[in-house]
């Protein structure tokens, strides 16, 4: 391609709607165009890059056996009622894109495919012999995201791989997740990209076994916590972690005491001159289930410590059927607004205490009567703790669960681990922290989809079972953009080779330099002739802006016919060093081979 022909507009300084490196050099560089929030167009570059990435995981994924597919991004709502997902996904995450069509048909744009691809399963999948099937598919994807940011990161529109697998039994299921985790471990180091493998909470797709796949970068959304000696790591919504111990307490004797100003841990344990860990703090959340019902939950926790509400919400889906619920619309801190909604009185807030009366909760057939009462695991093994009283200004102390306050019956671990916690595998080892972009998730999902959409198959002894599943996600456009986001540097991208939108870029400094044209003309149909994808800048501008709008887009290889012409050479140029080396003109081809061989091995 010609620069003089492309569409390529390059700008000098930062746009103002960019944070993070990666989305300002992405704008600036010419290879994406904002037309909404969340919404992108790819330019010829970024479609390029797009498609390489795209590649590499088809040739992973088919060499698992995986068969390609391409499903329909329209959705009948029927099926996401079928799985029980059109309320959680069109209200509580509010995630998708759901409008009724003109015949007042209710559809959304698919933001995944478990629903479509069951009922694919379901009626073509009759025989265990049939059975594993692997299909997977590379498409656009809508997700209306509450905060679209970082360019490509988090669009509302973006592109996923994303495969699904059916089996008879779990250990077909975990072949196929072992073969996915390898197959993205190999995506992942085939596009250059520095990452790791963590134990992820699965979330609303639900199941038992997941695994997120981190790019380590320090405009990461996620927290990563991992041990030093490489045996554990975990996103922070799912890392388990040990406690430090608790001091001792030094109240021996039950009592209320005054304790003014005192509504945080910190202003208490300051002015009762004891530990937080001496501490029971009771925290207030109001989770709102998929039936419509308001549970007013008190979670007691040891005062240095906070509450994982992912893991407070996968304790809350456990109990549902209490509720009569199965899935959570909301947890939230209930602000004062909130409260008024069923506070029968004004609430001790600060100085709340486990045992908080049920008449406080003003019941209606939407609100729950009574307060679910948990305790973690950190607060149910204190003694003579301290601890709210339910009146303004005054806390008890000395307390035991079983004697001054009732022990809640639910038992929980909902503890968020830290950076510097004890490992539980080695408490010799302590959790380091990093920032990570999560670029690919597999899932063990087991029968949830099936069961629910009763897709079955006939098994050798001619019984009716429900398919065994998996789901395995890659995030296309947000890896190629994390790509960038690490590798990078003050002049621009440094585009793994592996899927640079080219491999090389001949520059022109001088264009009224007729053998300075000549040659770059040759060596730019040589280069493409040879398989080495070349770009020409063949543009009227002065040699500084083109090297400088080489730099910025990235190129690996900067091929300048300048000066040295004279002697039969030109001035070779890798943009990850920035090392310069003169190489003969007819060995150009050869040598640009060889290091994009290396380079992508
Ligand atoms: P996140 O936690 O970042 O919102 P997710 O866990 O909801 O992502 P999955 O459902 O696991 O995402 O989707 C598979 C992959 O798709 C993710 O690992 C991620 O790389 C990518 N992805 C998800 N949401 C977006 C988005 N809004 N924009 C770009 N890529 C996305
Ligand atoms: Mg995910």
């Amino acid at each position: 391609m010609r620069l003089s022909q492309m569409l390529f507009v390059t700008l000098r300084e930062d746009p103002a709607e960019a944070e993070i490196p990666s989305h300002k050099l992405l704008l600036r560089a010419g290879y994406i165009r904002r037309i909404a929030s969340g919404v992108y167009g790819y330019l010829p570059l970024m479609w390029r890059v797009l498609q390489k990435v795209s590649q590499i995981v088809r040739e992973e994924m088919n060499a698992t056996g995986a068969q390609e597919v391409l499903l329909p991004a329209l959705q009948p709502s029927e099926l996401w009622k079928e799985s029980g997902r059109w309320d959680t996904y069109t209200q509580a995450e509010g995630i998708m894109f759901a409008f009724t069509d003109r015949q007042k048909r209710e559809v959304s744009l698919g933001p995944t495919h478990e629903e479509v691809i069951t009922a694919i399963a379901r009626d073509m999948i009759r025989s265990y012999r049939q059975l594993p099937v692997h299909l997977y598919q590379i498409q656009t994807k809508f997700r209306d995201e509450i905060r679209p940011r970082f360019g490509l990161m988090r669009g509302r529109e973006f592109i996923m791989k994303d495969g699904y697998s059916f089996h008879t039994n779990e250990e077909s299921l975990k072949q196929t997740y072992a073969d996915m985790d390898q197959a993205y471990r190999n995506m992942f180091r085939r596009c250059g990209l520095e990452f790791r493998p963590v134990e992820a909470d699965s979330g609303a797709i639900g199941g038992s076994g997941s695994q997120e796949f981190m790019v380590l970068a320090d405009a990461g959304e996620d927290e990563i916590l991992f041990t030093e000696d490489g045996k554990y790591s975990a996103n922070t919504e799912k890392a388990v972690s040990r406690p430090m111990e608790a001091e001792p307490s030094s109240f021996t004797q039950f009592e209320i005491l005054e304790t003014p100003n005192t509504p945080t841990i910190e202003t208490l344990a300051n002015f009762l001159k004891c530990s937080p860990t001496q501490i029971v703090k009771n925290v207030l959340y109001q989770a709102v289930y998929d039936n419509g019902m308001t549970v007013l939950v008190l979670v007691s926790i040891r005062g240095d410590q906070d509450v994982n509400e992912v893991k407070l919400t996968n304790e809350l889906v456990k109990v549902g059927d209490r509720f009569g619920g199965k899935t959570l619309l909301a947890l939230t801190v209930p602000d004062a607004d909130a409260q008024q909604k069923w506070a029968a009185k004004p609430l001790p807030l600060g100085y709340i205490s486990p045992a908080l009366e049920d008449e406080y909760i003003a019941a209606t057939k939407s609100v729950h009567p009574k307060f679910l009462r948990m305790v973690d695991q950190t607060a149910v093994e204190l003694t003579h703790f301290v601890t709210g009283s339910n009146q303004s200004g005054y806390h008890t102390v000395g307390g035991n669960w079983g004697k001054e306050f009732a022990k809640p019956d639910l038992v929980v671990d909902v503890r968020k681990a830290r950076p510097g916690n004890r490992a539980v595998h080695d408490p010799s080892q302590t959790l380091q922290s990093a920032r990570g972009i999560e670029v690919g998730h597999i899932f063990q999902l087991g029968t949830k989809y099936s069961k629910a959409m009763g897709a079955t198959y006939t098994n050798e002894q001619g019984e009716e079972k429900p398919f065994v599943m998996g789901c395995y996600g890659v995030g296309v456009s947000r890896l190629a953009q994390a790509a960038v986001e690490q590798n990078h540097d003050r002049d621009g991208i440094i585009w793994p080779v592996a899927i640079a939108p080219y491999h090389a870029i001949v520059v022109i400094p001088n264009i009224s330099d007729a053998d300075q044209i000549a040659a770059a003309e040759k060596l730019y149909a040589d280069l493409n002739a040879a398989g080495v994808e070349t770009l020409l800048d063949d543009r009227d501008e002065r040699a500084g802006v083109k090297f400088k709008d080489a730099e910025l887009v990235g190129i690996p290889y900067r091929v300048v016919t300048g000066r040295s012409l004279k002697d039969g050479k030109v001035e070779v140029v890798q943009r990850a060093t920035k090392d310069s080396q003169e190489i003969p003109v007819d060995e150009v081809v050869s040598t640009l081979k060889q290091w994009i061989a290396d380079a992508t091995s």
